[in-house]
Order: C-alpha cells, then sequence, then structure tokens
C-alpha cells in the first residue's frame, strides 16, 4: 500500500521505517528539513537501538521515501498517519500541531482532488478531539470529496520502540466508517494473527491510549507512596514490600511451577519518579481535560502531585547525608528519562540538576548516551559533561543515579572508593545489587537508613 506518514520523530520515523519494511510504500514528511535530510542520509535523527540498521535498508530499497513538499506526499498515497507532537502548555494538550498538520494536508487533499483520503490519527489525543476539532476541519473542507478518519494510537516505549511496533499486544483502530477500518486494518494485515485487533469508535480510541499511559504512571505514583510511608518506620525496605507484592499470585502467575513475572514488575519500583514526552504530559492532558468537562479525577491529580516531589527526595536524601550540598561536588549518572533512549523530556534528572543548580552544588553528568551519540543530547549549562563512569564519579562527594542504563550495574563500592572522596551514592531506581556494596555506602530513597 502506499500510505503517508506527517512527522517525522519517535513515532511517526518509527511508524514510516517499520511499515516500509512490511513491503509498504512509506512517504515521510516533517516541517523540518534537517530531520528529513538526516534520514535521506540514513541516519536516525534520535537514539533507538537497531533502528537505524532498518532505516538503511528500507531507504535503500525506496520504500521509505522522505518528502520535503506535502502536496507530493498526498498525491502518492491513499491515507495518511498524522504522527506530530502535542505537548502540554499552560498545563493543557496543544493541539496547535495538530490542527497546523491538519489544514496542511485538507489543502494538499483539495489541490490534489483526492476522493475519500485518510487520515489516521497516530498522536495522542485527548478524548473528543477529533470529533470537536479534527472532524469539523474535514467536513468544511473535505466534505465534497469524502474523507476517512481514524484514530489509531501509538503504544511503543522508547527504548524498545522496534520490538513495540513490530510485535505489538493489541492494535487500536477507532474509525468513523467501516472503510477507514477496512483500510486500517490492511495496513496492519501482518500482524493480524498475532496480536488483538480492537476495533472501537473515535472516542474510545483516545480514551485507551490515556488509560493506558494513567495506568502505569498510577503504578509508579502508588510504589512512591508506599515508599513514603517506609521512610518514616526505621527498618522498613519498600523494595522488599513491593517485591512481596508482586509475588501474589493475582499478579504473578504460576506456569508449570515457573513464575511468570508481568511486565509491569518494573513500574513496581520505588525510585525518582517517571518522566518522558508521554506519562507526565498525558496525565496532564486527562486531568486538564476531566476538570474542563467537571469530571473529579482525585486519584489522576494525586499521581502527579506524588510524581513532582520524586526528583527532590533525591535531593533531600543527598542534602541529609552530606549536611549541605552548597559547593559540594555531585556526580549525576544518567540525564535519559529511561535506559536506552536519547530522550530528556520530563526527564527526573533535569528537574534534579535544576534544584542542585540553585543550591549552588558543582554538578558532573555522565549519560552512556553521550558515546552513544554525542551530538543530539543538550545539557543544562552549568553542569561539567563527563564521558565515563570514572570520570564522573572523580573527587566527587556523592553519586546520584537517575537512570537504569544497563552500563551503572558495575558500580560497587571499590570503584566508588577508588574515585570518590567517600563513597556515598544514591540509587535512585532501586537496580543497583546491593551485594556489591559495604554498608553505609548505597543509599535508596524510601528507606529509612542505608543498606
Ligand atoms: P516528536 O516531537 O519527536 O515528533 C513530532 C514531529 O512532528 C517533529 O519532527 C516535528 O517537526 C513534526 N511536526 C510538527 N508539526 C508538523 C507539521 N505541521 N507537519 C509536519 N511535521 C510536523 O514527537 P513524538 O515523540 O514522535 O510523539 C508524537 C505523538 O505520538 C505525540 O502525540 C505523542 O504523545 C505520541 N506518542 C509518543 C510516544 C513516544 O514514546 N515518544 C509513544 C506513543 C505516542
Amino acid at each position: 500500500m502506499k500510505i503517508g506518514v506527517i512527522g517525522s520523530g519517535y513515532v511517526g520515523l518509527t511508524t514510516g521505517i517499520c511499515l516500509a519494511s512490511l513491503e509498504h510504500d512509506i512517504f515521510i514528511y516533517d516541517l523540518d528539513e534537517e530531520k528529513l535530510a538526516k534520514i535521506k542520509e540514513k541516519k536516525l535523527p534520535f537514539f533507538e537501538q537497531g533502528l537505524e540498521e532498518i532505516l538503511e535498508k528500507v531507504i535503500s530499497s525506496e520504500k521509505l521515501l522522505p518528502q520535503n513538499k506535502l502536496d507530493t506526499l498526498v498525491k502518492e498515497t491513499d491515507g495518511c498517519f498524522i504522527c506530530v507532537g502535542t505537548p502540554t502548555k499552560n498545563n493543557s494538550i496543544d493541539l496547535s500541531q495538530i490542527i497546523n498538520s491538519i489544514n496542511a494536508v485538507t489543502t494538499s487533499i483539495k489541490n490534489n482532488k483526492k476522493q475519500d483520503y485518510k487520515i489516521i490519527i497516530r498522536s495522542t489525543i485527548t478524548p473528543n478531539t477529533s470529533k470537536d476539532v479534527i472532524l469539523p476541519i474535514l467536513d468544511h473542507e473535505l466534505g465534497e470529496l469524502g474523507f476517512g478518519l481514524a484514530v489509531v494510537p501509538e503504544f511503543l516505549r522508547e527504548g524498545n520502540a522496534l520490538d513495540d511496533f513490530m510485535n505489538p499486544d493489541k492494535i487500536v483502530i477507532g474509525s468513523l466508517d467501516s472503510d477507514t477500518t477496512s483500510f486500517v486494518r490492511q495496513i496492519f494485515k501482518h500482524f493480524e494473527n498475532n496480536c488483538q485487533i480492537i476495533e472501537t469508535n473515535l472516542e474510545s480510541s483516545e480514551l485507551i491510549k490515556y488509560t493506558n499511559n494513567a495506568f502505569f504512571s498510577m503504578l509508579i505514583s502508588f510504589s512512591n507512596e508506599i515508599a513514603n510511608v517506609s521512610e518514616k518506620i526505621p527498618g522498613v525496605d519498600p523494595y522488599k514490600i513491593m517485591k512481596a507484592l508482586i509475588s501474589d499470585k493475582r499478579i504473578t502467575t504460576k506456569i508449570n511451577n515457573k513464575n511468570i513475572i508481568p511486565g509491569l514488575e518494573s513500574y513496581l519500583i520505588p525510585g525518582c519518579g517517571f518522566g518522558g514526552s508521554c506519562f507526565p504530559k498525558d496525565v496532564q492532558a486527562l486531568v486538564d481535560y476531566a476538570n474542563k468537562n467537571d469530571i473529579a479525577t482525585p486519584l489522576l491529580k494525586a499521581v502527579l502531585d506524588i510524581n513532582s516531589e520524586r526528583a527532590n527526595k533525591m535531593i533531600l536524601l543527598a542534602d541529609a547525608i552530606l549536611g549541605t550540598l552548597k559547593n559540594k561536588k555531585i556526580s549525576i549518572l544518567g540525564i535519559t528519562f529511561k535506559p536506552d533512549t536519547d530522550d530528556l523530556r520530563s526527564s527526573p534528572a533535569l528537574d534534579a540538576i535544576d534544584i542542585l543548580l540553585e543550591k549552588n552544588a558543582d554538578i558532573s553528568v555522565y549519560d552512556p548516551i553521550f558515546k552513544l551519540k554525542s551530538d543530539i543530547v543538550k545539557i543544562p549549562d552549568g553542569c561539567k559533561i563527563c564521558f565515563n563512569i570514572e570520570d564522573v564519579l572523580k573527587n566527587s562527594d556523592i553519586a546520584l543515579v537517575f537512570t537504569k542504563w544497563k552500563e551503572f550495574k558495575i558500580l560497587n563500592s571499590e570503584l566508588l572508593k577508588q574515585y570518590m572522596k567517600k563513597p556515598i551514592i544514591i540509587d535512585g531506581r532501586g537496580f543497583l545489587n546491593e551485594k556489591e556494596f559495604e554498608h553505609g555506602t548505597c543509599f535508596k530513597i524510601g528507606m529509612n537508613g542505608n543498606n
């Protein structure tokens, strides 16, 4: 099939590359010409394991065709995905990229006199956005030519984007009519026997995406609230408490006497909170949507409130250990919001750095992404950039781990002693091996006392 993709960020480009690898002809367009130029040169404009190799193949085979003109994309295709950003502005969803791209695509549809062109919204949009914002534009502009509209949310996780796209657990198709549903089903035909295809209306599809993100955010804040309680009870270890919870047979099932640990385990580990381009903004957008529609969302508000304290919890603990942070040398290990991505959007480490800068701390930062893709990560002013673990630890008073990169697993008391003034580390992700640290060297938030 000949399909367009508008927006070549994490979602658009992953969608484009993967569909092109499934033998569709994909025309991809972005306002950002620099990004398009990179893609043409077979270079991924962001970091995502495994994706650049496939990009190389699909550009060489001309299955993925970057376009500088939207008119050409529309002319060549029967429908397109809209994958532009939906960030937060003044605590509400900012739909300007959606509205601009819909306006631009309708103009191209009219220029090309395309009949029944299908528009598939892949971006995350709040309930009723398609009905109240997108449909009126399409009705007004394309009433005579006819059109199709679907909301087909993307569920990929950065760091796992390729596998998530190629092995989906579900494909949700919210659609205006059966013709558009069939069109979308045809695009995803490759997956129809391996995952659930959920057909629904536009509004449900919009809310399904928010429900997904709100649920996993809620688990993280739940575990952090339990950590807040534990913190006040000397000797209580919230990580063990969560381990016990996860072993409950309603969560961990047993097959042939083997425990099947569910994927949600990683959302039930207390730590420095969630970040990224989805959870914080999507929960906020849902709360704001509910608020504007007189719907109470106390649970979702609490999810955000609890999360907003987490980066500061790391700082408070460091402050309590050192007495003051003024002029102390602080090593930040991990600046991306999660491992295996270069994405810094709403990263807890950035919040912590802001607080540390205010406290006049002397900050050094190391993230494995600096070695993997040094050109695209922008570090806050006032921080020293280091390119390996040893460098960032050198002469440091305390090390704070914000991201669960595999490389940090090598950390232990010996390494800390070798480079730091005194071996002290705070594990903000609860993943370092306790056995590797002498008593009094490794701290975790939520624990009254250390290892
Ligand atoms: P992104 O910011 O990385 O990419 C958006 C791209 O759209 C940018 O390259 C931008 O230049 C381009 N763009 C903006 N306006 C345009 C226009 N009018 N015409 C053409 N291009 C335009 O965003 P992203 O992370 O890919 O997210 C896109 C959407 O998908 C958002 O709604 C997001 O919430 C959702 N989503 C993101 C993820 C994720 O992990 N990043 C996962 C699932 C869903």
